[in-house]
């Protein structure tokens, strides 16, 4: 019988932050496996856009295998990308202003289709679709995981990669957790909706902001508006874009995934545009809630916040390149027991700090712009700063 390699690694969640670690552990050639609830890659939609920036950029390029191209193929604009992603911020109470941030030489933005960025993450991954985690026994010699399907995978370190809303069955998180329930309604209302435009409304909607613009509201309304463009057809005439409203209400706390606030009350509103809403969560661990051990969590299932500024996705990319570089020390140092806990204790601390500022950041905007007068804007990383008015045609 053949020795299996140590570390074996299972990765539980073939999502952005799962599949970014499978390719960092390919490219490093250590062991692992990962695993998917959904049946197959195009079981479910995979949502709209994303933006990756900062130092997140660099880190991917020296971290991903050559042999999946560049991120750039993601481009959300492809066809039209010529045009850099973009992103501005109005206010319906100050007509003039218009201040935002671009992909620049100030600060790199690839605004990524979702769909384009998982098939990139993909590339060459063999993710056994149809396991769905349903519990995780650590035997002290080895970790079992336990699929829905009545299979099984055992290894010598899991990472939890489920992502937030699987809040059920989040049996990774339990694990560690020991039942205790970490996600905590957030006091935001969403509405979400789609449209497809073309002619003058596409072009119109591009010159507002070629990737995304947000209008602000005032301090009575405590709202936002978010709309954006998720991708374009292929011969650049038709736009398919998406919005989200948000707006600061405490009833949003009492959200259950079986009663979500917002399904019941104000997407009767529109009723054209109705889709399944989003409820907002937060998740925030300490290192007490967290041990450094052979089970490990990234990306929503370690950390959630809202949209607003475009960090959680970064978050959970970053968590992968930091637990890429853990896991290959693990395997170069041949560390196990307390030689590995110290080394996932480093990970876990720069995870829960990183994810900590975000969050910080992040759940407050709309409340806090609409309360202070000088509140600054930031998104990608960068402060929002006067943009001219463009003119687009299609
Ligand atoms: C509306 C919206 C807009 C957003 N916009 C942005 C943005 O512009 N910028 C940004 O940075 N972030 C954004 N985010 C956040 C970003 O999408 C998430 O932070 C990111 O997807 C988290 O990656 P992940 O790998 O942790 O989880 P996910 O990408 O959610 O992947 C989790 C995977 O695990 C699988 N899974 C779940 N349970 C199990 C189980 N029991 N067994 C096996 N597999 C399981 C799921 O099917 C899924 O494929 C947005 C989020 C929302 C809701």
């Amino acid at each position: 019988m053949t020795e299996r390699p140590y570390p074996h690694v299972l990765i539980a969640g073939a999502g952005l932050s799962g599949l970014a670690l499978a390719q960092i552990l390919r490219k490093e050639g250590v062991s692992f496996e990962i695993f998917e609830r959904d049946v197959s890659e195009s079981a479910r939609s995979q949502g709209w856009a994303i933006a990756l920036h900062g130092p997140l950029l660099a880190g991917l390029k020296e971290s991903m295998p050559e042999d999946i191209g560049p991120i750039d193929q993601t481009n959300h604009l492809l066809p039209l990308d010529h045009l850099p992603a973009q992103f501005v911020f109005y206010d319906a109470n100050k007509p003039g202003m218009r201040i935002g941030v671009n992909d620049d030489e100030n600060g790199h933005i690839v605004r990524a289709n979702r769909q384009r960025l998982r098939d990139w993450l993909r590339t060459f991954i063999p993710v056994q679709y149809g396991k769905r985690v349903a519990r995780v026994d650590d035997s002290g010699e080895e970790i079992v995981v336990h699929f829905e399907d009545g299979s099984l995978a055992s290894g010598d370190i899991l990472i939890g990669a489920e992502g937030t809303r699987s809040v059920a069955l989040l049996q990774v998180r339990k694990h560690i957790l020991h039942g205790q329930d970490v996600l905590t309604p957030l006091p935001v209302g969403s509405l979400v909706g789609e449209i497809e435009l073309t002619g003058a409304d596409f072009a119109r909607q591009l010159e507002l902001g070629h990737s995304a613009y947000v209008v602000m509201g005032d301090a009575k309304d405590q709202c936002s508006m978010f709309a954006a463009i998720n991708k374009v057809s292929p011969d650049g005439k038709t736009g398919h874009y998406y919005f989200l409203l948000h707006w600061v209400d405490e009833q949003a706390t009492l959200s259950t995934e079986s009663n979500p606030y917002w399904a019941v009350n104000a997407s009767l509103l529109v009723e054209r545009y109705r889709r399944p809403g989003i409820v907002l969560h937060a998740v925030e661990l300490d290192a007490s809630q967290l041990p450094p051990g052979r089970v490990m969590l990234m990306g929503d299932a370690a950390h959630s916040m809202t949209p607003f500024r475009g960090e959680a996705g970064v978050c959970a990319l970053s968590d992968a390149l930091s637990l890429g570089r853990t896991i290959t020390a693990i395997r170069d140092k041949s560390a196990k027991k307390a030689d590995l806990e110290s080394l996932m204790v480093t990970y876990r601390d720069e995870m829960l700090k990183r994810a900590a500022k975000s969050i910080s950041v992040s759940n407050p905007v709309i409340g806090a712009y609409a309360r202070d007068p000088n509140y600054k804007l930031y998104t990608c990383g960068k402060e929002a700063l006067p943009l001219p008015n463009e003119v687009i045609n299609i």
